[in-house]
């Protein structure tokens, strides 16, 4: 194991991580306030050696995914770079399954939290995979320092020190730097995008409609078990 695979740098405690807890199926994990294991037994969609693919339990799409490392690390800028290549295979793959289920694109994005506390409301590194139409606009806000970068692969290229902002749409690949915290920029750009209410996961999950939740989590479930 390189030193990156054993969680240094960018290692935080995983005792009482909500991703940590769901790729263990653990009895803690959050499905079980919604599903019981008879109806959802496992929430991994898909894994291969060091990723898990999970339903994001706040979807704002459906078959809204999150690809994630098994070791506990705060940023994909983090990963070395083995975990970079099964990372971009994997994303791969999940993205043909939902084009062929779903149609439209697939839109990547992380969160990425490298110092401070997280904007995404979790510190176990995740990257967002959310199908869209193609006629979706993402528009980021142009005031945000930005680079573009090759893949996703090439997160690991940036500085992890400093936290950032990962889009993947459309073939291209930025990283921005806001300068303020943003706390669930994306979700709430792509919610606006395609006239959702409840863009916060927490309000999604205390607010929204529980039986339209209920729904997208088994509709993703099928497209996964169905490819
Ligand atoms: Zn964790
Ligand atoms: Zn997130």
């Amino acid at each position: 194991m390189t030193p990156d695979e054993t969680g240094s740098p960018g290692r935080d405690d995983p005792d009482g991580c909500a991703l940590c807890d769901a790729m263990a199926t653990s009895p803690d994990a959050h499905i079980r306030s919604i599903f019981s294991p008879a109806e959802y037994p496992s929430e991994v969609l898909l894994e291969t050696q060091r990723f898990c693919v999970l339903p994001d339990l706040a979807p704002i799409a459906v078959g809204h995914v999150l690809i994630v490392p098994r070791i506990h690390l705060r940023a994909l800028a983090t990963l070395s770079p083995g975990m970079t290549e099964e990372l971009e295979e994997l994303r791969n793959d999940v993205t043909r399954i939902l084009v062929e289920k779903l149609g439209g694109r697939v839109t990547l994005f992380e969160h990425g939290v490298c110092s401070g506390v997280s904007a995404c409301g979790i510190d176990h590194a995740h990257l967002h995979l959310v199908p869209l139409p193609d006629t979706c606009r993402l528009t980021v806000d142009p005031t945000f320092p930005a680079e573009e970068i090759s893949s996703i692969r090439s997160v690991i290229e940036i500085a992890p020190r400093q936290d950032y902002l990962l889009l993947s749409d459309r073939n291209r690949t930025h990283v921005y730097y806001p300068a303020t915290a943003t706390s669930q920029y994306f979700r709430r750009l792509i919610s606006e995008e395609l006239g959702r209410d409840h863009w916060h996961w927490s309000d999604r999950l205390i607010l929204g409609d529980r039986h339209a939740l209920r729904r997208e989590l088994q509709a993703v479930r099928r497209i996964f078990d169905r490819r």
